[in-house]
């Protein structure tokens, strides 16, 4: 850590745009006095956590790290960070995150980079850097995220932590930013499997006020856990393989931790098969132009009219027009603004057959590859990012395409709506950098995942 962080008593990680030190320990104070006086209390009472500022909390700032919203404070909490209170964990601050949860480094946040712990010059990974950084750097045992494209995943995987995102629909986005709401979803982030199991029995559940959110009841994710932890937890269990998703493309160290992986799932009596999702190599451009529309979309809300920042043309009258412009202009990054044009492009009369039309039709195919694959195996499986942590400012710099393409392995699971966890599995030969596997489960079946990822952990 360089000495004038130090000095000033900081980690230097940036994994928080806002400390919530006060009310985290008047909540802790209480539960530490109900539990002298024998009251029962829910599962994660005392446990403090870290919530990515794309999620509302009352009385605490909601920025989703751009200028667009510097200093709004939510007038009402969002689902899930009322099923915390309720819970009663102490909520110790929001955490940074690319622009409207865009990117994959963090370094698109307008309120400066999130570091790696592993090495403080490497990207954290993105969007929800500062919820992996919080955790991996441990600042807080539990954080919550959230994946469009693998949000929550990529950064667990490049800090060395476990990351979840559930099925689609599972958890209420109620009160979460929007970024692609059809692919939007609330998700733990850990430093175990257990503990990511925790956090997701307690923030689950239908939502009348998520028209999206599914009414079923919440798995037995922690049963889950242990039943994978136990002695031949994991016999039987038919893991594919995903063939696009485990070679060319990918980092030798990546593939070396990831096949070693594999050993101690068959060792461990699993059955290891191999699988093919053909579409898979399609996803990364259907991915971007349906996240593209649904964000043109969603970001059209901030017009420098109903809330948030408003900026007033230099000269010349003020109208309506000229006042949005001058507001989005100044409000939004470059990364923003990319991706509001690109999907108003993709959207647009005359476009919309040729981008938008195919892509979901990719995402159709998609679906079904994964449908097809889930009939020889429980869970798939593949390294959850091609490489290891870059280093800061190296690739976002220069060429966008290249950072959209280490999302592969994480996108077409958004696409299919069904639920993936990343966990830690070990250091790669080359960088001694954190390397992650990811499990893929059928849609509802989340609790795969705990099996599968208590067993190998
Ligand atoms: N890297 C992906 C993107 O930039 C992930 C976004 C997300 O999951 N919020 O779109």
């Amino acid at each position: 850590l360089d000495a004038e962080n130090r000095a000033a008593g900081k980690s230097g990680l940036n994994a928080f745009l806002h400390l919530n030190a006060e009310e985290a320990l008047e909540v802790a104070r209480g539960v530490d006095e109900d539990r002298a006086e024998g009251k029962e209390l829910p599962a994660l009472a005392g446990v403090p956590i870290a919530i990515k500022d794309l999620i509302v909390t009352k009385g605490q700032p909601t920025t989703a790290a751009s200028r667009m919203l510097e200093g709004w404070m939510s007038p009402y909490d969002g689902t899930v960070t009322q099923k915390v209170r309720e819970a009663r964990m102490p909520i110790l601050g929001k955490t940074n995150l690319d622009e409207f949860a865009m990117g994959s480094t963090t370094e698109h946040s307008a309120f400066g980079v999130t570091r790696n712990p592993w090495s403080l010059d490497r990207i954290p990974g993105g969007s929800g850097g500062g919820s992996a950084v919080a955790v991996a750097g441990y600042q807080a045992p539990l954080a919550l995220g959230t994946d469009t494209g693998g949000s929550i995943r990529q950064p667990a995987a490049v800090t060395g932590s476990v990351g979840v995102k559930p099925t689609y629909g599972s958890i209420s986005r109620y009160g979460v930013i929007a970024m692609a709401s059809s692919l939007d979803q609330v998700g733990p982030c850990a430093r175990t499997v257990m503990d990511t199991a925790l956090l997701h029995e307690a923030v689950a559940g239908h939502d009348p006020l998520d028209s999206t959110s599914q009414n079923r009841p919440v798995g037995n994710f922690v049963d889950a856990a242990r039943e994978g932890a136990a002695e031949g937890g994991l016999k039987g269990l038919r893991v594919g393989v995903i063939k696009e998703l485990s070679g060319e493309g990918f980092q030798e160290g990546v593939l070396n931790r990831f096949n070693e992986s594999l050993e101690l799932l068959k060792n461990a009596g699993a059955e290891i098969v191999e699988v093919s999702l053909p579409s898979v190599k399609e996803a990364i451009g259907a991915y971007y132009l349906i996240m593209s529309s649904e964000v043109s979309s969603n970001l059209a809300k901030y017009d420098g009219v109903r809330f948030g920042l408003r900026v007033l043309p230099e000269e010349g009258p003020i109208t309506i027009e000229r006042v949005m412009s001058a507001t989005r202009a100044a409000g939004f990054g470059d990364e923003a603004k990319r991706r509001i044009i690109l999907g108003t492009y993709a959207l647009s009369a005359g476009y919309y057959d040729a981008y938008y039309g195919s892509a979901q039709k990719v995402r159709t195919l998609i679906q079904r590859d994964y449908a097809k694959a889930f009939e020889v195996a429980d869970v798939l499986v593949s390294p959850t990012a091609p490489t290891t942590a870059f280093k800061l400012g190296a690739e976002s710099k220069g060429d966008p395409m290249a950072l959209y393409k280490g999302d592969i392995a994480t996108v077409p699971t958004n696409l299919a709506g069904v639920p993936s966890i990343s966990l830690p599995a070990g250091l790669a030969d080359e960088d001694s950098l954190p390397v992650g596997i990811q499990f893929t489960a059928p849609a509802h079946e989340d609790a795969r995942l705990y099996r599968v990822g208590a067993g190998l952990e």
